[in-house]
C-alpha cells in the first residue's frame, strides 16, 4: 500500500489506545457499592448520591435484614442493578427456595456458599432461571461465594480446618460452581487470576477486598487495588467504605472509578484492551495483534460508508487465523459477561466469524445478517424470540449503519438488544441511545467526505481494500 508523505503533519492520526469514552464506561460498568447502611433511608440517600457515577450496588445481609426485598423492588425499579448478597447455604431445598425468592425481587446477582455441595448449587441455578421465567423478570446471575475474603491463611487452617490452602480451594469451588451451572464466582482478587484460568472465558468474577490506593485496609486480608484485581482478571469490583465513608461518596467513586480506568491507561495497551486484551499465548495486546496481523493498512482508502480514509482495517487477516479469531472473540465476550446474552448477531460478513467466537465465548448460540432487498435481514432460517437477550458485534464500527440495522431487526422482533460490541470503534464518539456501546479498542482514525478529503486534493490515487467490498 502506498504511504505518502502526508502533507499535512498536524491532521495525521493514527492508531492510538482506547482510553477515552469507552473506558470510562467500562470502568464505570465494573463497579459495585456496597450499601453498607443499615436502614432504607441512608441507602436511598447514598443511591441517589451515586448515581451520577455508579449504577451497581449491593445489598448484603445488615440492609436485607433490615428492610427485605421491597427494598431490593424499589431500587431496581429506580433502574440500579442490584447485587443481593446473601449467601446462601443451606440443604438444596432451602436454598433453591430462597434463590427463588431472591430471583422475585429483580436482583441482577444472587449468590450462594460454594461449600454447600454440587447438588445445592445445581439446585440454586436452576431455581433462579425458573422463579425468573414465572415471575416475568430477568434470571439473576447466581454466583457462588468461595472462601471470605476476612479469612487469612492461619484462620482457615486453624479455624476452619481444612486442608487445602486457601488458593487451592478457591480453584476447586470455582471448577464446581462452574460444572453445576453457576455464573461465575465471589473471590479474593488475589485468587482471581487463578480463578480465571481454571474457568475461562465468561465465567464471572467479583471480587470484594478491593481497597484504593489511597484507602485504608480495614478487616480485608487478602485485598488488593481495583486496578491490580482488574489486571487479574476480575469482572467486578465491590467497594464499600471507601466510597460510602467519604466525606463525598460520589467524588470518591469517581477516584476509584479513575483509578480503574487509569491503570487501563498506564499501561499502555488501551482502554479495554489493556486489561483483557492480552493475548495469554503471545503476551501481546490486541492492538499489537491486529497489526502483527497485517489488519491495520495506511494508504487512501475507500470505505463502504463512502468515505475516504489513510487508514483501514482488514479484519479478514485477523480472522484467517482461528486463533486470532479466538481471542478476540473472547476478549470482545468478556466486556459483556455480566449482561446475560442469549444471542450473538453480527453483520455479514465482517461480523460472521466475530458472533461466532463471542457466541462461543459466552457459551450462547450466533448468528448473522445479511444485505437484503431494502436493507438488512436475519440469515434465512433464524429469528429471535421476543424478550431475547441479544448481543450485535462488528469488526470495526465507522458510521454504525450495519449495526443500527440489525437492531432494528432485533427491536423488530421484540427482543432486546443488550449492547453493540465492536474490537475498533473508529466512529469517532458514536452511540447507540441508551444501548451500552463496548469496543476493545478505539482508533481515531479520521474519515473524509470525497469532496472534502485532503489526500484526494493532493491528487493521490484512492484505492478499494478488497475486504471492504463485503461490509
Ligand atoms: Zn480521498
Amino acid at each position: 500500500m502506498v504511504n505518502p508523505a502526508d502533507p499535512n503533519p498536524t491532521e495525521r492520526r493514527t492508531i492510538t489506545t482506547n482510553v477515552d469514552r469507552a473506558t470510562a464506561a467500562n470502568a464505570a460498568d465494573r463497579l459495585i457499592v456496597a450499601l453498607d447502611v443499615p436502614d432504607r433511608a441512608g441507602a436511598l440517600a447514598l443511591v441517589e448520591a451515586l448515581r451520577p457515577a455508579v449504577r451497581r450496588f449491593k445489598v448484603g445481609l445488615e440492609l436485607f435484614t433490615a428492610e427485605g426485598p421491597a427494598l431490593v423492588e424499589e431500587l431496581t425499579a429506580r433502574g440500579v442493578e442490584i447485587f443481593l448478597d446473601l449467601k446462601f447455604h443451606d440443604i438444596p431445598n432451602t436454598v433453591a427456595g430462597a434463590v427463588r425468592s431472591a430471583a422475585r425481587t429483580g436482583a441482577w446477582l444472587v449468590n450462594v456458599h460454594a461449600g454447600g455441595g454440587r447438588a445445592m448449587l445445581a439446585r440454586a441455578a436452576e431455581a433462579a432461571a425458573e422463579a425468573a421465567r414465572q415471575a416475568g423478570r430477568r434470571r439473576p446471575l447466581v454466583l457462588a461465594v468461595t472462601v471470605l475474603t476476612s479469612l487469612g491463611e492461619a484462620e482457615w487452617r486453624d479455624e476452619v480446618g481444612m486442608v487445602r490452602t486457601p488458593e487451592e480451594q478457591v480453584g476447586f469451588w470455582a471448577r464446581l460452581a462452574r460444572e453445576a451451572g453457576l455464573d461465575g464466582v465471589v473471590c479474593s482478587p488475589r485468587e482471581a487470576a487463578l480463578v480465571r484460568r481454571a474457568c475461562g472465558p465468561g465465567f464471572l468474577i467479583v471480587t470484594p477486598g478491593v481497597r484504593p490506593a489511597w484507602a485504608a485496609q480495614g478487616d480485608q486480608r487478602r485485598v488488593l487495588t481495583p486496578a491490580e484485581a482488574l489486571a487479574a482478571g476480575a469482572d467486578y469490583l465491590v467497594v464499600g467504605r471507601p466510597v460510602t465513608g467519604a466525606a463525598d461518596p460520589l467524588e470518591a467513586a469517581r477516584r476509584v472509578i479513575a483509578e480503574m480506568g487509569s491503570f487501563e491507561v498506564e499501561n499502555g495497551q488501551g482502554g479495554a484492551d489493556v486489561i483483557q486484551g492480552i493475548d495469554a499465548a503471545t503476551g501481546r495486546s490486541i492492538l499489537e495483534m491486529l497489526k502483527a496481523a497485517g489488519v491495520y493498512m495506511e494508504g487512501h482508502f475507500l470505505l463502504t460508508s463512502g468515505r475516504h480514509s489513510r487508514t483501514f482495517f482488514m479484519f479478514s487477516q485477523a480472522f484467517q487465523h482461528p486463533r486470532h479469531a479466538e481471542v478476540l472473540g473472547r476478549e470482545l465476550a468478556r466486556l459483556f459477561a455480566g449482561d446475560r446474552v442469549e444471542t450473538v448477531v453480527g453483520p455479514a460478513m465482517g461480523g460472521v466469524i466475530l458472533a461466532h467466537e463471542v457466541a462461543r465465548a459466552l457459551g450462547c448460540r450466533s448468528f448473522f445478517a445479511e444485505k437484503a432487498e431494502g436493507g438488512m435481514a436475519f440469515k434465512r432460517g433464524f429469528a429471535v424470540r421476543p424478550g431475547e437477550r441479544v448481543l450485535v458485534v462488528e469488526d470495526v464500527v465507522t458510521t454504525g449503519g450495519s449495526v443500527k440495522k440489525v437492531i432494528g431487526l432485533v427491536q423488530a422482533a421484540e427482543a432486546e438488544v443488550v449492547g453493540v460490541g465492536a474490537i475498533l470503534d473508529r466512529s469517532g464518539g458514536m452511540d447507540f441511545g441508551v444501548l451500552p456501546f463496548r469496543a476493545l479498542a478505539t482508533v481515531d482514525a479520521p474519515s473524509y467526505r470525497p469532496e472534502e478529503c485532503p489526500l484526494c486534493r493532493d491528487g493521490q490515487p484512492v484505492s478499494v481494500p478488497k475486504a471492504a467490498q463485503f461490509r
